[in-house]
């Protein structure tokens, strides 16, 4: 339990001996105002962490008044006023890496090493979006000489931002350092699974920003529900499955109101594979586009349907194999962990009940496909990473995101027919294509009906660089220039001098 005094998320204790994390707004920690709790799980001993506050319409009511007054201020400031502000941030949150890549990995079941990578990077974010701020600026269209004609750009106000549960610490810091640039005061939902690294960013800008700038609240879905519902935040931001993207939509709609909303979500990402590529290079770039070894494949992006080509196929699972199974599964807290666990049981069991019915359709386990046998990782919500093939295309292991460490291995012989049952699915996030034909590779790549392609990499993403699904992975981009604009409205000033 020590972890999360030493991050100075728990303020107090009560309910006997189990640490209670209240959550941040109006410029200070609350306890919630129905007094109702949520218990926080560490996934991978079970052991219960600590109680934060299941917020309601209430706190989402009491919060939002205090960020309406405080992003008045905040709008009126320079943006290198701002910017500085987010630098400082930065600086605080490098200062803290240690203890916040432990409490990621205790509260997250990712390895630590990984996390101290998130963590890393989330101050970068941070440096990174202080600054752009200058850069969010209109334009003068010059349509006569008699007038000026020009647009500028706005925050919204106060915006929402709901994240889910793989990178907490990292989509804390991405989430709201753009939105903040641009002018906004942010109220940011983390996941029930894992509250405590927005809370520890929450307390680590206690002293830097103004109050009420960043609340943190914590909750499920209908703390979610009464986010998206209410009728003053008129730009929501979500990250997480189609399912509650399209609950969010509805909710949005409750509300009476029209709101700007942007989705991050899943995918079935394709990797093509080309019969001139390299089988060993391939097979290293598809385990490391599986994700195994920072979030035990539970990443959006992730390369979960390999398309090899069948003259090249036997050769790249002869180096695939080994690799996947030489991945290191262990304790999250221990720094030769390459992989910890899945974020609950249930999401285990939903991974084994895909590779069940994987199975049943036709498919082959060439790796993993069961718990590990270490009694040390009994406690946990551990799965070996998965290599299936023979998969057939209608199989679910084919067609649904798994969320999981499970990659589905099908073969190809015709490079239009499998860029056709690569874009076959109703995802769209990202893709790559393995040659050294040039040709082919930008033809492929242009053919992908994804936001984000790869060619002869996977996995490596840039918060210089935006990112977006198309079709149901998702609107819009994070990231870039994109992500802080899209925190901005126009307005077009029309002026005329005659
Ligand atoms: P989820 O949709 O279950 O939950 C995401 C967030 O939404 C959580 O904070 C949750 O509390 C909240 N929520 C739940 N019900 C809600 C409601 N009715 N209204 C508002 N908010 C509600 O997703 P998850 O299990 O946390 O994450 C896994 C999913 O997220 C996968 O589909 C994955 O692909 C996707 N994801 C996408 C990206 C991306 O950048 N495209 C990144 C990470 C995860």
């Amino acid at each position: 339990m020590t972890y999360i005094s030493s991050s100075k998320v728990v303020h107090s204790t009560d309910d006997g001996d189990v640490p209670f994390a209240p959550m941040f707004h109006s410029g200070t920690w609350q306890e919630g105002q129905s007094g109702r709790r949520l218990a926080v799980h560490e996934p991978a001993t079970g052991v219960l962490l600590g109680q934060v506050p299941d917020a309601t319409a209430a706190d989402v009511a009491a919060a939002y008044a205090s960020a309406k007054r405080a992003q008045v201020g905040w709008a009126r400031m320079a943006p290198s006023e701002r910017g500085k502000l987010l630098h400082r941030v930065a600086d605080a949150i490098e200062g803290s890496l240690e203890d916040l890549a432990r409490l990621e990995a205790t509260d997250s079941g990712n390895p630590v090493t990984a996390m101290r990578r998130d963590v890393a990077k989330g101050a970068e974010i941070f440096r990174h979006m202080a600054g752009l701020g200058y850069l969010l600026k209109g334009e003068v269209i010059p349509i006569s000489t008699e007038g000026l004609h020009y647009t500028r750009r706005y925050p919204y106000g106060v915006v929402a931002r709901i994240v889910a549960f793989n990178h907490p610490f990292l989509f804390a810091c991405g989430r709201v350092a753009s939105a903040l640039v641009a002018g906004n005061a942010v109220l940011l939902k983390p996941s029930e699974h894992t509250p405590f690294a927005a809370l520890a960013l929450a307390r680590i800008t206690q002293d830097i920003l103004p109050p009420g700038v960043l609340s943190v609240l914590t909750g499920g879905a209908e703390l979610g529900a009464a986010l998206t519902s209410h009728r003053g935040i008129e730009r929501i931001s979500f990250t997480g499955s189609v399912r509650t993207a399209l609950k969010i939509s509805e909710q949005a709609a409750r509300s009476g109101h029209v709101k700007s909303m942007s989705f991050e979500l899943g995918g079935k990402n394709p990797m093509v594979v080309l019969p001139d590529a390299d089988p060993e290079k391939v097979a290293a770039a598809a385990v490391r586009g599986m994700n195994f070894m920072a979030v035990q494949g539970q990443s959006c992006g992730s390369t979960t349907r390999l398309f090899l080509h069948r003259d090249i196929a036997a050769r790249v699972l002869e180096h695939l194999v080994p690799r996947v199974e030489a991945i290191r599964l262990g304790r999250p807290d221990d720094p030769d962990t390459e992989m910890g666990c899945l974020i609950s049981h249930e999401a285990r069991d939903r991974c084994l009940g895909f590779i069940e019915q994987g199975v049943r359709d036709g498919a082959r386990v060439l790796a993993g496909g069961s718990v590990p046998d270490d009694p040390g990782l009994a406690s946990g919500p551990y799965l070996r990473p998965t290599v299936l093939v023979d998969v057939p295309d209608t199989s679910v292991c084919a067609t649904q995101e798994i969320f999981g460490p499970v990659l589905s291995v099908l073969e190809w012989s015709d490079l239009d027919d499998v860029v056709e049952r690569a874009n076959s699915l109703p995802y769209g996030l990202t893709a790559a294509v393995w040659t050294d034909d040039i040709r082919s590779a930008l033809r492929v790549a242009d053919a992908l009906e994804s936001g984000y392609v790869w060619i002869n990499d996977v996995e490596f993403r840039h918060y210089a660089v935006p990112f977006g699904g198309w079709k149901d992975s998702g609107i819009g981009d994070e990231y870039g220039l994109d992500e802080p604009m899209s925190f901005t409205r126009s307005k077009t000033i029309v002026a005329t001098y005659s």
